[in-house]
């Protein structure tokens, strides 16, 4: 196994980042607490230790609102009373809990010692994701009252066809996922939907800074400037357009543009 490390802090009032270290990959969830209630976004990759992480936190009651069924996302789903996750990812999610189609997408995704690393895992992992949690679907626009603090969910259609975006509207940030990271976001997936759905989705929300300062991303650096989103618009419609030079890696190819790069399908690639 692995060896799993878990990094937690305050990154405002009743508000937490729960970091999930591995050797290939990190995760980051965040604790939301209110008056009444907690919301968990996101619940990492299903490995030891997530849950010990976010208890002592709070003695309030806590769901968990994922902003897309990848399996680094919904891990710990299972330990909790209630996931929210948008009705698009329904079926995204039956696929991440299936077996074969979990070890083609590990073999394409993850690569050399890392892989035969993580394959050892991957009963384990898959075990306890697929334990039954208790899911309700929800649509774009749902709030969450946690008492003295709501939660509004934004749909962000791209890196999967049921991502979401976050608002801590009194607390102004946004929870962004894996729509909007530091170094790039993945549209080569399954279940991704098109560069032109994506772009929507980040325009969309570059029409919402006014309601938001910072953006904490579900991967890497954060938190991030609002700005990102300016590359972001500016990468994607490079490939909307037709003008965007590419660059090859492992199955995809990508484009750049400022800080970010955005990943597609390479055109030689067999859907
Ligand atoms: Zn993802």
């Amino acid at each position: 196994m692995q060896k799993v490390k878990y990094l937690t802090r305050p990154i405002g009032a009743d508000t937490w980042l729960i970091e999930q270290h591995m050797l290939t990959s990190e995760a980051s969830a965040y604790l939301i607490v209110g008056d009444e209630k907690a919301m968990l976004i996101d619940t990492g990759l299903a490995l030891p230790g997530f849950f010990e992480a976010v208890g002592g936190l709070t003695d309030k009651p806590i769901e968990v609102l994922c902003t897309h069924a990848h399996l680094d996302h919904i891990g710990a789903n299972r330990l909790y009373n209630k996931t929210y996750l948008l009705e698009e990812d329904r079926g995204l999610l039956t696929l991440q809990t299936t077996p074969d189609y979990l070890a083609g997408m590990v073999n394409s995704a993850v690569p050399g010692i890392a892989r035969w690393l993580l394959k050892k895992e991957m009963t384990a992992i898959l075990r306890d994701t697929t334990a039954a949690g208790s899911y309700e679907y929800i649509n774009d626009g749902a709030l969450f009252d946690l008492g003295g603090r709501s939660l509004e969910v934004i749909a962000t259609p791209g890196h999967t066809r049921g991502s979401l975006c976050v608002l801590d509207r009194e607390n102004r940030r946004l929870f962004s996922g894996d729509t909007v990271c530091d170094w790039g976001i993945l549209l080569h997936l399954d279940w991704a939907a098109s560069p032109e759905t994506f772009l929507h989705s980040v325009e969309r929300l570059r029409r919402m800074v006014d309601r938001f300062d910072e953006i904490w991303p579900g991967h890497h650096k954060k938190p991030l400037p609002v700005d990102y989103l300016d590359d972001y618009i500016n990468c994607a419609r490079s490939i909307v357009n037709g003008t965007a030079t590419y660059g090859r890696r492992q199955q995809a190819q990508y484009a750049k543009y400022g800080r970010v790069l955005i990943t597609v399908p390479a055109a030689d690639r067999k859907q």
